[in-house]
């Protein structure tokens, strides 16, 4: 903390980090690194240091490297507003003395022209002064809103990247589950159900397609996934072959029916591969279940989860909702999951 306030870092909590690392390490980089910035580092030259040494912050300080940006620029738009309240304060201020010392003439006759005309110039001289300054502002203030946009851009550009599986573009795994929870607290559980999916023998898709052809599978298996369902529809890829889809506003009867419709849709692409020693073409096995019979994400995930087995086990290239599995049949599924 000595050394942090001696350099005059800033004390943001990832330069106390580096500070800390930099002390307790016999890294002798890192020490060079940090001798290097010199006697008043800037933030900039701080957060990389802090990204090529500290990558535990690393994704984390990108982002909080824009939201700096953004505090600076607004605090760049409060600070031009502040002196331009202040000026136009002033300005009253002066106008008010003048009317006031006028009015307080007796005779307002006696004052001299040359004082009424030069009280008029000095007026105008002021307002221009203020127009020129509050110019100055609007154009200084507009280049801030100009720079708060490209970081809102940049910032939306990285969410989206964050949010993204980056073979097939649906939501990852990270955002999927965000959705779940958002949705588990805005709707009512009676309204929403889970359908999951999983390839059937993706590996022999591999094993025949090579690895590259298994990407270009996922690929279009995806799109097939967001082509059936409606553009706010939450379709995301949770795992290797594994797809996951969010029903709102619906009932049991809905899900099955979407859950068929996606099954037929992905069988009926066509695409061929083999499988101990037999052509078939690549099929999906579903499982679907209802919120209200899940009290949290979680457990929604393992019911929907515990279906797509049992449509594994009785066969693949089928449907199974969680309403058709003994507790039995879940059990085992959780036993199998444990084991
Ligand atoms: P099942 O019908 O029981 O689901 O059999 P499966 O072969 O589909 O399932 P398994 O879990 O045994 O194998 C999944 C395979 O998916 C194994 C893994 O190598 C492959 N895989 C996972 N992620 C990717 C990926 O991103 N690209 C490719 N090409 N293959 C992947
Ligand atoms: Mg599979
Ligand atoms: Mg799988």
């Amino acid at each position: 903390m000595e050394m942090i306030d001696r350099l005059g870092v800033s004390p943001l909590p990832r330069n106390y980090h580096l500070f800390y690392i930099c002390l307790s390490s016999t890294d002798q980089r890192l020490r060079g690194a940090v001798r290097a910035l010199g006697n008043s580092p800037s933030q900039a030259d701080l957060d990389d240091v802090i990204e090529k040494f500290v990558p535990e912050a690393m994704g984390s300080t990108y982002m909080r490297r824009h939201q700096d940006d953004v505090l600076r620029n607004l605090e760049g738009v409060l600070s031009k507003l502040n002196v331009d309240q202040l000026e136009a304060a002033n300005f009253t201020g002066a106008v008010n003395k003048v009317s006031e010392s006028l009015a307080n003439q007796q005779d307002p006759n006696k004052i001299p022209p040359e004082t009424l005309m030069k009280v008029a110039e000095a007026m105008v001289e002021a307002g221009r002064r203020k127009v020129v300054a509050g110019n100055k502002t609007i154009s200084q203030v507009e280049t801030h809103v100009d720079e708060l946009g490209k970081l809102r851009n940049e910032i939306e550009r990285l969410r989206l990247i964050a949010n993204t599986d980056e073979l097939t573009r649906l939501a990852n795994r990270r955002s999927f589950d965000e959705s779940l929870a958002m949705v588990y607290s805005n709707e009512s559980r009676n309204s929403f159900g889970l359908v999951m999916l999983d390839i059937d023998h993706f590996k022999s898709i591999n094993d025949t397609h090579g690895h590259a052809g298994g990407d270009e599978v996922l690929r279009v298996v995806a799109k097939c996934l967001r082509g059936s369902m409606r553009q706010d529809t939450v379709v995301a890829r949770t795992g290797g072959e594994e797809f996951a889809i969010i029903l709102k506003k619906t009932n049991i009867e809905e899900v099955r029916r979407a859950a068929e419709r996606i099954r037929e849709a992905v069988e009926k692409l066509g695409i061929i591969t083999r499988h101990e020693g037999k052509s078939r073409k690549v099929t999906v096995s579903v499982g679907a279940a209802m919120a209200d019979d899940a009290e949290t994400p979680q457990a929604l995930y393992e019911l929907a989860d515990a279906a797509l087995y049992c449509s594994k086990e009785t066969g693949r290239n089928r449907v199974t909702l969680s309403g058709e599995l003994g507790t039995h049949s879940t059990e085992r599924f959780l036993m199998y999951k444990k084991g």
